[in-house]
C-alpha cells in the first residue's frame, strides 16, 4: 500500500464513520458508517483543492436520478447525489469530485483540452451509444476500449464527462480499483506523445493530481511495457 492511500485510510477509520473532512467542511446524509469511510477515504487521497469545491454528499432515492445513474454533481449547489440502489465505489466518488473542482476552473482549462480532445467538434456527442444495461459502447461497434481520444465512449459525451471519467481512471490506477476508465487507461498506447498522455499531463498541470500522483501514474504506465 502506498504511503498516502494508508495515511488517508487511517485517517478515515479514525473518523469511525463519521465523515469529518473538518477542513473542508463537507456535509453527508443518508450514508452507512461503512460507506462514509470509504467517502473519507476517497476523498482524502485528492487534493484539498478538488475537496473544497464539494459542499455537501447525499444519498437519494433513484426517482432523483436520470436513467437511474449512480450519481451525479449539481453544480448549483456543488452538492453531489448517490443513487440509493447503487453501491459507492470509489471511482464514482473521485469522478463527481471530479465534476464538482471541473465546474469551477473549466473556462481556464477546457479550451486546451478540446483542443487535444476535439479541435474539429465532431466526437463529443457523436461516438457513444447506449446499452441497454445502462453501460455505454462505441457507435456501431460491442467495443468499449479506448478510442477517438477518449478512455470510454461514455467519456465522449461531452468534455465534462471525459474530464470526469479520466480522473476517475487516473485514481482507480492509482489507487487499484477497478473500473472501465483504469482498465482502459491501461490500455493506451506507448507513445507519450499521444493524445491520452498530453491529457493526463493536463490533469496534472491542472492540479487534480498532486506531483507524486503523476510521477507515479507514469511510472505504472511505462512499466506495462517492460518485461
Ligand atoms: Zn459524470
Amino acid at each position: 500500500m502506498e504511503d498516502d492511500s494508508k495515511q488517508a485510510l487511517e485517517l478515515a477509520l479514525q473518523n469511525n464513520g463519521h465523515v469529518k473532512l473538518e477542513a473542508s467542511k463537507i456535509w453527508t446524509y443518508g450514508f452507512s458508517p461503512a460507506e462514509q469511510i470509504r467517502l473519507d477515504y476517497a476523498l482524502m487521497l485528492m487534493p484539498q483543492k478538488i475537496r473544497r469545491w464539494i459542499s455537501d454528499i447525499i444519498k437519494r432515492e433513484s426517482t432523483h436520478f436520470e436513467k437511474s445513474h449512480a450519481a451525479h454533481f449539481d453544480p448549483h449547489w456543488q452538492r453531489i447525489c448517490f443513487n440509493k440502489i447503487h453501491p459507492i465505489y470509489l471511482s464514482t466518488i473521485w469522478h463527481e469530485a471530479a465534476h464538482a473542482y471541473h465546474s469551477v476552473i473549466e473556462t481556464k482549462m477546457d479550451e486546451a483540452w478540446r483542443k487535444l480532445t476535439d479541435p474539429h467538434n465532431v466526437i463529443y456527442g457523436n461516438w457513444a451509444a447506449n446499452r441497454e444495461d445502462g453501460g455505454c459502447l462505441w457507435i456501431g461497434t460491442d467495443d468499449d476500449g479506448p478510442d477517438n481520444n477518449c478512455l470510454t465512449p461514455y467519456a465522449s459525451l461531452n468534455i465534462r464527462e471525459d474530464v470526469a471519467v479520466t480522473v476517475e481512471g487516473a485514481y482507480s490506477v492509482l489507487y487499484g480499483e477497478q473500473s472501465l476508465a483504469a482498465i482502459n487507461l491501461l490500455k493506451i498506447p506507448q507513445d507519450e506523445n499521444s493524445i491520452f498522455w498530453q491529457k493526463l499531463k493536463q490533469l496534472h498541470l491542472n492540479k487534480f493530481l498532486k506531483d507524486k500522483q503523476y510521477k507515479r501514474l507514469l511510472k505504472i504506465l511505462r512499466a506495462r511495457y517492460k518485461s
